[in-house]
């Protein structure tokens, strides 16, 4: 990291007088520990394997890294099996999955849909409202009615599964939101392309049995996901409501704007979002994260995040390490 800062510190010095070699130097000083070539993918959780490959094909492919991440975390709504993100996905407390997307790309554009109902990949209407609209964010019906304007089909989310864990949750109907330590699958996806360019993407279901009408972090853009492809990219996942007081995303890449590896990034803001909250360790929050020079690093509360980390060959589950 001391490295990093110095080479930041040594081209801001150089720039002025070398301003057209600055790639070949900044090639050449990459830091060792986690720099990998272009193109490289990174996501959350485990369902990140599946969702890696398929955003690496694309980019191997020479596809950019916007369609690469949107594809890629399709992979996972797609899954019925995943409870934590589209169709499959956990009820809120009155039995219905509400939706939550953001996209970004390289030229700062964002989308945006919340409280999205009945349609299964929130991701791509993230996208369209990214590029069909004047607006960053579309929620609830209006969202709704603007995907379905859009062509995309009307699905119901409920399986059977989540309608069984639903129907025991009821029981008791204990509002707890549940936000274990090592069972989300919240998949927030950054991929940089064989051009450099970063895109990110983030997509989820929320908390299982929130209230109706609760937002996470993962469709606000700054705390779900941020990226700047000037620095970088970040994805959080965990307990939102933590991540929306703190925005965790924007401020790992304010980090790294100022000279901090991602690894150090991500450390400081968990650190930051640790200082906030005395009840941290009764809940997790987990975040990745992306440089423009193919740096990546990870950090959580606590034990048991695992990020996918794709890049040439290679397709692999990581534990980060945590505060706690
Ligand atoms: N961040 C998501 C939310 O609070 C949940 C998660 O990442 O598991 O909605």
């Amino acid at each position: 990291m001391r490295k990093n800062r110095r080479n930041f510190l040594f081209k801001a010095v150089l720039g002025a007088f070398a301003a057209p070699f600055l790639n070949v130097i900044s090639c050449a000083s990459r830091t060792p520990e986690n720099s990998i070539d272009f193109p490289i993918v990174i996501s959350t959780w485990y369902a990140g394997l599946n969702a890696n490959k398929e955003a690496m094909r694309i980019l191997k492919n020479g596809g950019n890294s916007l369609d690469a991440v949107e594809k890629g975390v399709k992979i996972a709504e797609a899954d019925a099996e995943n409870q934590y993100v589209g169709i499959g996905g956990k009820p809120d407390r009155d039995g219905y999955v509400t939706l939550d997307a953001c996209i970004m790309d390289w030229n700062g554009n964002a989308g945006s849909v919340s409280f999205l109902q009945d349609i299964k990949h929130p991701i791509s209407v993230a996208r369209r409202v990214m590029e069909k609209t004047p607006h960053v964010m579309l929620v609830g019906e209006g969202a709704h009615q603007f995907a379905l304007e859009e062509g995309f089909e009307k699905v119901d989310l409920l399986t059977k599964k989540s309608q069984k864990d639903w129907t025991e949750w009821k029981k008791t109907s204990e509002y707890k939101p549940i936000i274990n330590t090592e069972n989300h699958d919240t998949i927030g996806q950054l991929a940089i392309d064989k051009k450099g360019n970063i895109s990110g993407a983030c997509t989820t279901s929320g908390m299982a049995f929130k209230m109706h009408g609760r937002v996470g972090d993962s469709p606000i853009i700054g705390a779900g996901l941020f990226v700047d492809n000037e620095v970088g990219g970040a994805v959080a996942t965990g307990l939102g409501e933590a991540v929306l007081r703190t925005l965790t995303s924007f401020l790992v890449v304010e980090f790294m704007r100022d000279g901090h590896s991602p690894q150090k990034a991500c450390e400081l803001a968990i650190g930051r979002l640790v200082k906030k909250h005395s009840n941290h360790k009764d809940f997790q929050v987990a975040i990745i994260a992306l440089d423009k020079k193919g740096n990546y690093g990870s950090f959580a509360i606590q034990k048991g995040f695992e990020y996918a980390l794709a890049h040439g060959d290679s397709n692999e589950l990581a534990e980060a390490k945590s505060a706690i």
